[in-house]
């Protein structure tokens, strides 16, 4: 059975999606079967595993409106064990489309049911918002891992983020947990970096991965080829570090 990890916070530009592919192409080298459920219409999730916009038949949107089969909307990437169900724009609709639909809670969890026996890791990329298409990933996930981006406001935002985690538990999925809070884009040039990381680390004393994700131009390149940052530059620092934390990952779930 999959655990099934929703990538969450509602601000924009964090390193959700970075992380969604670079984690599950790493699991996936690591011998894991991985599933990524871009939920974000931007589709950036889609496009940096290298699936073309264009070739898109079915997509999330099918999925959560229509009911199309999840199973029937995967779609295999170039890495071996890493795959899909791809976002577009249409997603964008879904927001609204989905408050006037019957279980607007739980259509992605379950669609996401058969995939389940499928795979060992499925990832789920939020949108920059704490509305129904992150209602329906939190409702679907077993927990949640929160990438905080190392700079002067990263806690801003969090107790709304954690404030919506308490709603879904109490009304839709009592089990879901926290999986870990990331930080991302780390500059270790700068003592604010240092300050920024204990100060997360105070307000999350137990959550927080040893693995800290520095600012590495590799990993801003990579989607731009439509590869995850281990088949782009399997040396850089972005390669190494989303490794190690791929290893935490797995190492939690032992
Ligand atoms: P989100 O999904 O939270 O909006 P992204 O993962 O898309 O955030 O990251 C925002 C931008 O920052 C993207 O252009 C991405 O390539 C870049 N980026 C993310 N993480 C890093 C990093 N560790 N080092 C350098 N650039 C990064
Ligand atoms: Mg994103």
């Amino acid at each position: 059975m999959a655990q099934v990890i929703a990538i969450a916070n509602q601000k924009g530009g964090v390193g959700k999606t970075t992380t969604a592919i670079n984690l599950g192409a790493c699991l996936a080298e690591l011998g894991a079967q991985v599933l990524l459920v871009d939920a974000d219409a931007q589709g950036n999730a889609t496009s940096g595993v290298g699936i073309e916009k264009s070739h898109i038949e079915h997509d999330i949107y099918n999925v959560l409106i229509d009911e199309y089969p999840l199973e029937q909307a995967i779609q295999h990437t170039q890495r071996a064990n890493l795959d899909i169900v791809p976002a577009t724009i249409q997603l964008a609709g879904a927001e609204i489309e989905l408050t006037n639909l019957m279980a607007r809670e739980s259509r992605l969890k379950l669609s996401l049911a058969p995939a389940r026996e499928q795979y060992d890791y499925i990832l789920i990329d939020c949108p920059p918002a704490l509305g129904n298409l992150t209602i329906n990933a939190f409702t679907a996930s077993d927990s949640i891992l929160i990438p905080v981006q190392s700079e002067y406001y990263a806690l801003e935002g969090l107790s709304q983020l954690l404030h919506t985690i308490k709603l879904v538990q109490k009304h839709f999925n009592p089990n879901l947990q926290i999986e870990g809070v990331l930080l991302t884009m780390y500059d270790a040039r700068t003592n604010l970096g240092a300050e920024v990381v204990a100060e997360v680390r105070k307000f999350f004393p137990q959550q927080v991965y040893q693995t800290i994700i520095p600012r590495n131009v590799r990993l801003s390149e990579a989607p731009s080829h439509g590869l995850p940052v281990i088949d782009y530059d399997k040396r850089s620092k972005g390669a190494e570090v989303y490794d190690l934390l791929a290893k935490e990952v797995l190492a939690a779930h032992e």
